[in-house]
């Protein structure tokens, strides 16, 4: 097979878009140049609507948890009660961060392929009157749920005075995404999943009621201080060097966010899960999440019982198409597909065709064609509504 031909379906890092690429190649500026303040300027107003605020977006240098990381440092310190809503290994990640500040943390662990409901934190949060912040993941990368923010952030505001703090590192810019209209207050992504750039920037949408938080919070921090990212915004700068070729990038990212618009963005990710689900169902398999949990940008898929989801990888690799594993306790028994980002429903059906032939070479049971024909007539049947 073609060594350099593969699709990275992974969940992350997700494929550049040559146009992006072609952008990062563009000779350096200074960071404090003028026209580097100028980007810094438009980009961080222009990634509001990706976060759903009006203010302007705080844009960091490092992988996405660079960003988790800030946003427990600058809200919380040493002592302090939050709260940690586990929906598999990035929820887990936020509560060991907590750990490492020595925060007093209360996990509510939720089985891992399902979300989080509103009732069961509603009890939680009873029982914990002191926790000064609640820590959710928008989707859980690990197994493919995308938690209903809106809704569990209401039910924050409803039962508590503590911070709503959300890792969307996996999902925005595929999904839609509130900070000012749903009530949540720190909002954080990162560049390589759906934002379609390589691992190096985090970004932090920062609400007015966090910003008190921050300015008296103690705890120790330096590179990370939002205080210092956003003294130098209103200079249209950043605190130290950025990542000038990713916000050539990304300035990029955003004109193809907004020449597709946003709303079809996120369409063409909902489609592109449904198809997904479909394919795989009609191949016989069992998905992880069930469909009102499913998020648009991964697809958790269960290993069957006659064959090993470690071959499965490896001859989907072979063929020129790697996906994802599971992690933690779940490695060995999913694997995963991403589709965000650069990646579209023909990219969905590539995929379920090299899964269909996959299956086939590792001799399991499958009827070939069956995942791509069902995945076809999701696609035929939502471009009817569409029309
Ligand atoms: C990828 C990811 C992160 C960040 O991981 P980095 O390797 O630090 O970029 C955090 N949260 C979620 C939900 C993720 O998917």
């Amino acid at each position: 097979m073609l060594k350099d031909k593969f699709r990275l379906q992974i969940p992350g890092p997700t494929p550049i878009p040559p146009r992006v690429q072609q952008a990062m190649n563009r000779p350096m500026i200074g960071h404090r140049d003028p026209d580097c303040s100028k980007l810094v300027h438009n980009l961080s107003l222009r990634l509001g609507p990706v976060f759903g605020t009006q203010n302007p977006v705080l844009i960091l240098t490092g992988s996405g948890t660079s960003a988790l990381e800030a946003a427990a440092a600058n809200t919380l310190t040493e002592g302090d009660e939050a709260a940690v809503i586990v929906t598999g290994a990035f929820g887990d990640r936020f509560a060991k961060i907590l750990n490492s500040m020595n925060v007093q943390t209360h996990r509510l662990d939720i089985e891992w392929g399902k979300a989080c409901h509103p009732e069961e934190l509603k009890t939680f949060l009873k029982k914990h009157p002191k926790i000064k912040a609640v820590f959710l993941t928008y989707c859980e990368t690990s197994t493919g749920v995308l938690n209903p923010i809106k809704t569990l952030a209401e039910t924050i505001r409803e039962h508590t005075d503590a911070l709503t703090i959300v890792d969307g590192v996996s999902c925005i810019g595929g999904v839609p995404a509130g900070l000012d209209e749903w009530g949540v207050d720190i909002l954080v992504s990162g560049s390589q999943k759906a934002l379609m750039l390589p691992a190096g920037l985090s970004f932090a949408a920062v609400g007015e009621r966090a910003w008190t938080t921050i300015q008296s919070n103690s705890h120790p921090r330096f590179y990370l201080d939002f205080r210092k990212y956003q003294n130098s915004l209103e200079q249209s700068t950043t605190p130290f060097t950025p990542a000038v070729s990713l916000l050539f990038g990304l300035e990029e990212v955003l004109d193809m966010l907004e020449e597709e618009g946003l709303e079809h963005v996120f369409h063409r990710h909902r489609l592109m899960r449904d198809m997904a689900r479909a394919g795989v169902k009609a191949l016989g398999l069992e998905l992880l999440a069930n469909h009102r949990d499913a998020s648009p940008t991964v697809t958790s898929i269960m290993g069957g019982e006659q064959w090993s989801v470690e071959s499965l990888r490896s001859e989907l690799r072979y063929l020129g198409l790697r996906v994802a594993g599971g992690q933690q306790h779940l490695k060995g028994k999913i694997f995963r597909i991403g589709h965000m980002g650069y990646a579209d429903p023909l990219d969905v059906l590539t995929a379920l065709s090299a899964l269909e032939v996959a299956l086939a070479r590792i001799g399991a049971p499958v009827e070939t064609g069956a995942g791509t024909k069902a995945a076809e007539e999701e696609w035929i049947r939502v471009s009817r509504i569409d029309h």
